[in-house]
């Protein structure tokens, strides 16, 4: 080992993470001129001419360059397949591919700075002993939505999973045909109830539940009443279903818990923004459910994570529970969801959770973004071969969020001379940080109302550094 690999070596984390490192590279290397050499032995046999220099020298010299741009290339596409940060201008706010909601900077910090070292995760400074993870989120989670108590865990589908294993299992749930949902990537409500242990016992039709049929399905062995928010659909025309209070009367009389499944679920009232029919957690615990399980990272705008509150006496259960300690929360998520319900809790949500404010923007507030930006654009380079235009459009919540509101947006249409659409929408992804971009109509479009007003500066480079 050489004296600076050494040095190198002691600072990343001694000889071994060196060597493992080295070995990275070489078998990258290896790889990529492997894949060389035989993409250059099958042009030779297709008969594909070697690019020739006055002699043999420049051959090879042609040869060693283009080998060495590919090397370079396959580095590139390496480098792409890891997590990478993204410039999100697709308008859809949620973006489940994109990681659904970005953090608060107040977050970000509390990640950084609290909790990716030690931290207080299960230790109290005043005793010097133990103390209880994610209690100070239960407690903000409870002030905030008024319940007795509250747990978090992996994500909303833990949270189901969990409250279905620990309060219905080995007996029957009853749940209307009209809330049998599936979540993209596989979640659907009646393989958790039979992977929880759970008879569902269905009711109603897809689209009228009345409260008689709860009534008459309910036995000696039910063990709760199910309501499931229809997230990401909408049965429209001829429904009926019972009001979450109603459903909550009759679960008590009957001695069964209410659990709902908000999904989403907002902190506060999103009507404002059109986001009508999105439970909000208070109000369902103001009416009467025992259990409330919502997403963290969807309408709340913080890391992904799984909320349940509710009764003390069922969070406790679900705390006691052993699979509590397989989909309990890690530090991480905590501290960015302790930071991200403090700005809930201060009013100043809509001030610095990212996914409100995106979410409350005007289309007028977009347009005028969107117009300072193109004129941004055409100052920097001369506009031959990018030219770009605003043009109305939809934004959307996505997060199989509200999938009848669609936010009216200005748009940033590019189009460019020398590349078709696709290959523009493949230049921007390409670039030094990924912009990632609506393509339709033969355009290119980019939508403001998901792109951080700090990320413009960044984005303006992406197009001036653009070929032609
Ligand atoms: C989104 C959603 C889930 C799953 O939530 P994750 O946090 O993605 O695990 C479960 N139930 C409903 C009703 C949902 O909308």
């Amino acid at each position: 080992m050489t004296r600076g690999r050494q040095k190198r070596a002691r600072r990343e984390g001694g000889p071994a993470a060196a060597k493992i490192a080295a070995a990275r590279r070489r078998e990258l290397k290896l790889n990529a001129m492997t894949d060389e050499t035989r993409s250059k032995h099958e042009s030779i046999q297709a008969g594909v001419p070697v690019p020739a220099g006055r002699d043999g020298d420049g051959a090879r010299a042609a040869l060693l360059a283009e080998a060495e741009r590919r090397l370079e290339l396959a580095a590139g596409r390496d480098a792409a397949r890891g997590l990478r940060r993204v410039v999100n201008a697709t308008g859809v706010v949620l973006h489940t591919n994109l990681g659904r909601a970005p953090l608060s900077e107040a977050a970000r910090v509390a990640v950084a700075r609290e909790a990716a070292g030690y931290c207080t995760l299960e230790y109290d400074l005043e005793t010097g002993g133990r103390g209880r993870r994610g209690a100070r989120v239960e407690e903000l989670l409870a002030e905030l939505t008024g319940a007795e108590s509250a747990l978090v865990v992996n994500n909303c589908a833990a949270a189901a999973l969990l409250t279905l294993s620990a309060l219905a299992s080995g007996g029957e749930a009853v749940v209307s045909r009209g809330e049998l949902v599936e979540i993209g990537g596989d979640f659907r409500v009646p393989d958790v109830m039979s992977q929880s242990g759970v008879a569902m016992v269905e009711v109603g039709t897809t689209n009228r539940t009345k409260l008689s049929d709860y009534e008459r399905a309910i036995t000696g062995e039910t063990r709760m009443i199910l309501r499931v928010h229809p997230s990401n659909y909408r049965i429209v025309g001829f429904t009926a279903a019972p009001g979450l209070g109603e459903l909550a009367d009759l679960a008590h009389d009957r001695g069964l818990p209410l659990f709902e499944d908000a999904g989403s679920g907002a902190l506060c009232d999103l009507s404002p923004y059109g986001l009508t029919d999105e439970p909000v957690i208070s109000e369902s615990i103001a009416r009467g459910a025992d259990v409330v399980a919502f997403s963290g990272d969807k309408l709340l705008g913080g890391p992904q994570a799984g909320l349940v509150v509710g009764r003390r006496e069922f969070v406790e259960v679900l705390r006691r529970h052993p699979l509590y300690r397989a989909l309990r929360a890690d530090k991480l998520a905590l501290a960015a969801l302790e930071a991200t319900l403090e700005a809930y809790r201060r009013g100043a949500a809509l001030a610095e959770v990212p996914t409100r404010r995106m979410l409350a923007a005007t289309s007028g507030e977009v347009e005028a973004r969107a117009r300072a930006f193109l004129s941004r654009v055409e100052g920097c380079r001369a506009p031959q071969s990018l030219r770009g235009q605003i043009i109305t459009g939809e934004s959307a919540v996505g997060g199989g969020s509200a999938p009848d509101v669609h936010p009216r947006t200005a748009l940033v249409a590019l189009t460019h001379e020398s590349l078709s659409p696709g290959e523009l929408g493949k230049a921007l992804r390409f670039s030094a940080t990924p912009v990632i971009a609506r393509v339709a109509d033969g355009r290119v479009l980019l939508d403001l109302r998901t792109v951080a007003e700090n990320e413009e500066a960044e984005l303006l480079r992406v197009l001036t550094s653009l070929p032609g």
